[in-house]
């Protein structure tokens, strides 16, 4: 059949996004049960029981569409923002694609970040827009005076992630007032805070006060990292009230399952979920940066709930050694530096598991090459 004859000419030149291996695959390919993944930000915290109770009790309703009301007010009441001025979406980055259409044209560019989230290129492909890439600066943070030199007259969307999905890094609060100062109204500015919950509370603060002041600027938020709900694609954008209409008139009929918007409300209720998983993720952090600064390797500041970690001349190597034993970490590949690898936070007992096969792995190593 011919695909290419059929589909659209920007669909064909298309990279799929590519997700970290999963546990089943690595478990199949090495015949091994115990396979922990490091790979994906996820939260090592078990959904407690007052979740799975509202997802249950959730499932009585299966049988109709979900209600978004309450979500939206919940949001609005933890962000400081009307309810008018959240939109909810299959993870965040169902908000994001949105933004992207929201502003696509022809002739259109978008500027990043050259160590920023993976997926923005993807999407301006997706939706024809071209690509600016703004130099990062030391330890792959995001350059905004770079970033301003690169917005022109036709940039459709300026996207940044902070804290950022590589290394962690975070903008302050002056940066962020200094790029919307110099973005004009014409640009949109989208600020990606899917880790933002690990950051001090006072930025979460100080950037939805922005809304107010800059009407080209959205954010989006998600429950997938530090409220532990990956699995169930919940997330959200928050912005002035004209924007995220717009951004409603594009969304498909009912974006998320009810049962993702009940699991949504049940982790907002419960004030300890969350803090329970800031506080494991801070510990963990500590403890891996500790033991991986102990044994030599550079270790970047990370503000997200995983570690950027240079192995040096031993990445491949500890890479496939690490999955045969069932440590699946990532490389990061997406970002054109396979040297270095992301750890995300686990539970203590799989951080410690990991550092001690490592322990093993580079001894093992130093005794053969002497
Ligand atoms: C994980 C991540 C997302 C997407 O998260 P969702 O699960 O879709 O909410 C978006 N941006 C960054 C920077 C991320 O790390």
């Amino acid at each position: 059949m011919d695909w290419e004859g059929i589909l659209a000419n920007k669909i064909v030149s298309l990279e799929a996004y590519k997700a970290g291996k999963t546990k089943a695959e690595i478990a199949r390919q090495y015949n091994i049960e115990n396979v922990i993944k490091f790979a994906s930000n996820e939260s090592p915290v078990p959904l407690p029981d007052s979740v799975k109770d509202a997802i249950l009790s959730s499932l009585e309703e299966g049988h109709c569409y979900p209600d978004y009301q309450c979500l939206l007010d919940a949001i609005a009441d933890v962000s400081g923002v009307t309810a008018d001025q959240v939109v909810l979406g299959s993870g965040s980055i169902d908000v994001i694609e949105q933004v992207f259409q929201l502003v696509s044209k022809q002739g259109k560019n978008i500027v990043v970040s050259q160590y920023g989230y993976a997926s923005y290129p993807l999407l301006a492909d997706k939706y024809g827009l071209d690509v600016k890439v703004a130099l990062s600066g030391p330890s792959f943070s995001h350059q905004i005076d770079t970033i301003c030199e690169h917005v022109d007259d036709n940039t459709a969307l300026v996207v940044i992630d902070s804290p950022t999905n590589m290394a962690g890094s975070s903008l302050t609060i002056d940066e962020i007032k200094k790029l919307l100062h110099h973005v004009p109204l014409c640009s949109i500015v989208l600020i990606d805070q899917a880790y933002i919950e690990f950051t001090d509370a006072c930025l979460a603060t100080q950037t939805v006060k922005l809304l107010s002041q800059y009407p080209n600027l959205i954010l989006t938020r998600t429950f997938s990292k530090s409220y532990g709900l990956a699995g169930l694609r919940v997330g959200y954008g928050l912005s002035n009230s004209e924007a995220i209409s717009w951004i409603r008139k594009i969304q498909k009929p009912f974006p998320v399952s009810g049962v993702a918007v009940d699991a949504a409300l049940a982790v907002l209720s419960d004030k300890q979920h969350l803090a329970s998983i800031q506080e494991h993720t801070k510990k963990g952090k500590l403890y891996l940066t500790y033991e991986f600064r102990n044994k030599g390797f550079d270790v970047f500041q990370s503000e997200g709930n995983f570690i950027l970690v240079d192995f040096r001349s031993d990445t491949s190597r500890l890479i496939t050694e690490l999955l045969k034993k069932g440590f699946i970490l990532r490389k990061m590949e997406s970002y054109g530096r396979p040297d270095l690898v992301r750890v995300s936070v686990s539970s203590m007992d799989n951080n410690e598991d990991l550092i001690n096969e490592i322990e093993r792995l580079t001894t093992t190593n130093a005794e053969v090459s002497r």
